[in-house]
């Protein structure tokens, strides 16, 4: 199957002087096939004149809610901002102990301070880097009332072990499904397992806008509509009885986080295509796989969990682990290629975090995820040349032979 390397001569790597960069992100590329409906879309917007919470957030939100099997989307203008929500629409109250894992981006724990709880770290399982459940149970005290896994790269966290210690400490399930839009557990979308979750649209994200945008997924009526009131500055939409005929009731302390109507407009473009980059993703991820799977100085290339129950993984990001990962990264960086260090701090040793008295040395799976992981190139415009590419230079790099 593999026809590029294939009929390749032994002897010396093919010159690579001719071979073009390989960003780690391509704004225009990812884009180039939905260009001309994402053109016609935004400039209905822009007629229309309703550019904020309008006719495409709703739409879209009810495109979202198909294609992930979720009630209720809500959409909202950031996914840091649908953690948020999420948070407080689940009922999170000031003080509360929230278990998230000690590896993942800053919002999985920045939200929960944000909506006045308390994050407590646990470690990771060093083959998913997804929350531990043994050591999330680990980290229940008699303030937590909720337990939020983050699925990470490929793959969800175990959420039948994850739910059975939800289950056991009566703790309210979140999921941090920010990256994981396509993923599925025993058929259930990323984020529906619990009481919610949310989704990001970041522009590198696998369905990603032209800025920032988000969405949380609930099946519960109830939490949709607090997050969709703290979203618009907690109107409810109900009349005062002592301003009759006026619908504007202010019932909580929201926040501004409406989505903009020419990000739901990109994104209802981009939605019919998302099946076919996720398959792209898929080839490409498998592509790296075939060709990297041998080369010394890589720890760990991705590695999809077997689970009790058929699960889908989706490629948003292609994570290897390397020994000398840092000289790795300026190797790639000299000749064309870009990478991301997706995580190199843990999250219990950001400053932000400080106070909460955690120590070096006390998530040691996380710790060494952080040393040691880098995300090569991967989006659906990419070729396998430009796989062969990166490839190429990691190898050339592993055998010593790097410049
Ligand atoms: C991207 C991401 C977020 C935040 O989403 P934004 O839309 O960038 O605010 C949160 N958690 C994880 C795991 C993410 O990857």
């Amino acid at each position: 199957m593999d026809h590029a390397t294939a009929g390749r001569p032994a002897g010396p790597a093919p010159q690579r002087a001719s071979s073009r960069p390989v960003p780690f992100f391509s704004q225009a590329a990812s884009f180039e096939e939905a260009w001309p409906d994402i053109r016609t879309r935004v400039s209905e917007v822009i007629d229309d004149g309703k550019y904020s919470h309008g006719q495409q957030v709703g739409r879209l939100e009810t495109a979202l809610a198909e294609w992930t099997g979720a009630r209720h989307c809500v959409g909202v203008n950031s996914g840091t901002d649908a953690l948020v929500l999420l948070l407080r629409a689940c009922g999170l109250q000031p003080g509360d102990e929230v278990v998230v894992p000690a590896f993942s981006f800053i919002a999985t724990a920045s939200s929960v301070v944000l909506a006045g709880g308390r994050p407590v770290f646990a470690d990771i399982d060093p083959v998913t880097y997804a929350l531990d459940p043994e050591a999330a149970a680990d980290a229940v005290t008699e303030r937590t009332t909720m337990l939020m896994p983050v699925h990470l790269f490929c793959q969800m966290a175990d959420m039948g072990a994850l739910a059975r210690v939800a289950g056991r400490h009566g703790l309210t399930l979140v999921e941090d499904s920010a990256e994981a839009i396509g993923m599925r557990w025993d058929g259930v979308h990323a984020g529906l397992l619990g009481a919610g979750g949310v989704l990001s649209f970041f522009p590198t994200k696998t369905l990603g806008a032209i800025g920032d945008a988000g969405a949380i997924l609930t099946d519960d009526p109830r939490i949709a509509a607090t997050a969709a009131a703290l979203r618009h500055h907690g109107r409810t939409g109900r009349t005062l009885a002592h301003f009759p005929g006026i619908s504007n009731a202010t019932e909580l302390n929201g926040v501004n986080s409406k989505m903009d109507d020419i990000q739901a407009a990109v994104l209802l473009a981009k939605l019919p295509r998302l099946a076919h980059a996720v398959r792209r993703r898929a080839e490409l991820a498998a592509a790296y796989t075939e060709r990297l799977r041998d080369v010394p100085g890589l720890v760990r290339l991705p590695t999809v969990a077997e689970r009790d129950v058929p699960t889908d993984a989706v490629f948003y990001v292609y994570l290897v682990e390397a020994e000398r990962r840092d000289r790795l990264v300026a190797h790639l960086a000299a000749h064309g290629v870009g990478t991301e260090t997706y995580y190199p701090v843990p999250l219990h040793l950001q400053p932000c975090f400080s106070e909460l008295g955690f120590k070096q040395g006390q998530f040691p799976n996380a710790e060494a995820a952080c040393e040691r992981t880098v995300a090569l190139p991967l989006h659906p415009d990419m070729t396998t040349a430009d796989i062969d590419t990166v490839c190429d230079l990691i190898r050339r790099f592993s055998m010593g032979r790097a410049g």
